[in-house]
């Protein structure tokens, strides 16, 4: 009789990738998007396992891709997140549209799927480069 083991998983786009701490078997596992946790039974050797679900590196890791800069309330612009570090963000706007946007500037935040912390951040313009920005997170609120 084997015994229940415990792992940590990573979730990517709502699959966890499970390799069998047992015989190695991998298999790939659709999960819920609040679940937490989940017990796997590995279909080759019946091995059970009690899986963690981890998200936060996922999002960590994600950097790049498309998302909407919310300058106010009801005015967004489509933009392409390059680089997110803990204290901003550098992103490309479409050409012409970085004219819109001066240095100092307070921004509503970014609304991204991926990331939905994004959007509880105000954000200051930092730089400006043509069509790529530059921007920081205020952190104490404005
Ligand atoms: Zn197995």
């Amino acid at each position: 009789m084997l015994y229940r083991k415990r792992m940590v998983c990573r979730v990517q786009d709502g699959r966890i990738r499970f390799v069998c701490p047992n015989c190695r078997k991998k298999s790939s596992i659709v999960v819920r998007p609040d679940e937490k946790r989940r017990s796997v039974t590995c279909k080759n050797c019946n091995q059970k396992c009690e899986c963690e679900l981890n998200r936060r590196r996922t999002i960590r890791e994600r950097q790049s891709g498309k998302a909407q800069l919310r300058i106010v309330a009801n005015q967004l612009m489509i933009i392409h997140l390059q680089d997110v570090s803990c204290d901003g963000v550098g992103f490309t706007v479409l050409h012409g549209q970085g004219r819109k946007l001066r240095v100092g500037q307070e921004l509503q935040g970014i609304v991204c799927d991926w990331n939905p912390q994004f959007s509880r951040h105000k954000l200051v313009v930092q730089n400006i480069s043509g069509d790529k920005i530059g921007v920081k997170f205020c952190r104490y609120g404005v």
